[in-house]
């Protein structure tokens, strides 16, 4: 593999945070008559560009034909990113005082899950989604959606058609688009003066943490800190104005930002607050992706001798939640389906289909109640508590939880 260069600044990238070898695309899940013919897989390491300090999966090449377009995942399905949504809409309606003229956009707006809840304000926002099967979703409950990539050029075109808008949201996409720079570009062009963006991804912070090594993979091009976006849209005329915590994706957080000439925003304590608190961690220094790289290794020879000794002790184990976080764990783990049964998931869309990589089949939850395993293996740890309450029932045979991340607890 020759250099990598920085994807926003051209940099030549030279520190390595963690190298997760090689492993298919997160969501390249497989049907039946795949199985025979093995998957491509591609190298999966994590850089930190001490330029200008953007932490990103490394440059790979993608072979033609693997871009994966049934995309599997439909936000609809998990009950609490509903309800966080349903509350954001309420929210920001009254804090920017949205009217039924105002223009509000979402980008990668998925089956309208969160811009369903603005027709009770009477307000038609715009969806953004490059899946097809997706965007049909969301247009079947009657959400426009124009079913592209978001960018600079199609920023122009909607501006164009349509006028500038007053609210543009994103929720975990600006760490998902392979090139920040021209996104950040498009959101500004597509900006009214007076508007605002809110956009919500997982804080690196939490990432380096609380060792969430598996929210790591191909399709999620960056890892982001305060201190690189705001960088990256200060360069584009834009500031952020304020920032919240949020419990989201095992800690995000979500920045409001303004075109820097907008004096009628006051710039919230919260900024400086964040930004201090990741100059405290050492964001800014090479170190502490220095000592990441060191201890994923370790985090997976825990979870090796963890795995191997329910084994041994003839215990079953099977997973809950295909969700892309078990893809980069299994992968980089080396778990296949000698130790996992199989991976229950509430999606019609996944099931009877296998993991990328691992091959372990998918099925319905109610393979749980007809199996009873010794241990039910939490994927998506972030909705650990959701999940805990719905399969409560396996207590009845003695069930018991697993959660890998941060660290191996049984519950
Ligand atoms: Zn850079």
């Amino acid at each position: 593999m020759g250099q990598s260069i920085c994807r926003y600044c051209g940099a030549e990238l030279k520190i390595c945070m963690t190298d997760l070898g090689v492993a298919p695309l997160s969501n390249d899940y497989l049907a039946n008559n795949r199985l025979s013919k093995g998957q491509h897989t591609l190298p999966l390491k994590v850089f930190y560009c001490d330029a200008c300090k953007l932490v990103q999966v490394v440059d790979y090449e993608m072979p033609e034909g693997v871009f994966n377009e049934e995309y599997k995942y439909y936000s609809s399905f998990s009950t609490s990113w509903l309800k966080h949504s349903e509350n954001y809409v309420d929210y920001i309606v009254k804090r920017l005082e949205l009217t039924n003229t105002s223009k509000v956009m979402e980008i990668a707006s998925n089956d309208g899950y969160l811009l369903q809840y603005f027709k009770k304000y009477q307000i038609n926002p715009l969806g953004i989604e490059p899946s097809t099967s997706t965007a049909e979703i969301a247009k079947s409950k009657g959400i426009e959606t124009i079913d592209d990539f978001f960018g600079a050029t199609l920023a122009e075109k909607l501006v164009c058609e349509r006028d500038k808008f007053d609210l543009i949201i994103g929720n975990n996409v600006l760490a998902h688009v392979p090139y920040i720079g021209d996104f950040v570009k498009g959101l500004s062009l597509a900006l009214k003066e007076s508007g605002t963006i809110t956009l919500e991804f997982p804080h690196l912070l939490n990432l380096i943490k609380y060792n969430q090594f598996d929210t790591i993979y191909h399709e999620h091009f960056s890892y982001l800190d305060i201190l690189s976006v705001k960088r990256i849209f200060h360069d584009n005329g834009m500031k952020i104005y304020d920032i919240q915590k949020l419990d989201t994706h095992g800690g995000s957080l979500r920045v409001f930002i303004s075109h820097k000439a907008n004096a009628n925003v006051d710039i919230s304590e919260a900024v400086e607050n964040i930004i201090n608190e990741e100059l405290a961690f050492g964001l800014d220094k090479v170190n502490v992706y220095k000592e990441f790289h060191e201890k994923v290794k370790n985090i997976k020879l825990n979870i090796w001798a963890k795995l191997i000794n329910l084994k041994k002790n003839k215990k079953t184990i099977v997973g809950y939640g295909a969700a892309a976080k078990g893809n980069t764990l299994f992968n980089y783990c080396g778990i296949k389906n000698d130790i996992i049964d199989y991976v229950a998931d509430i999606s019609p869309f996944k099931q009877n289909l296998y993991l990328p990589g691992s091959f372990i089949p998918v099925v319905s939850p109610e393979r749980i109640k007809e199996t009873k395993p010794d241990y039910v293996l939490i994927i998506p740890w972030n909705l650990k508590t959701e999940i805990i309450s719905q399969l409560s029932y396996i207590r009845e045979w003695g069930g018991r939880f697993l959660v890998l991340i941060p660290e191996i607890t049984e519950l």
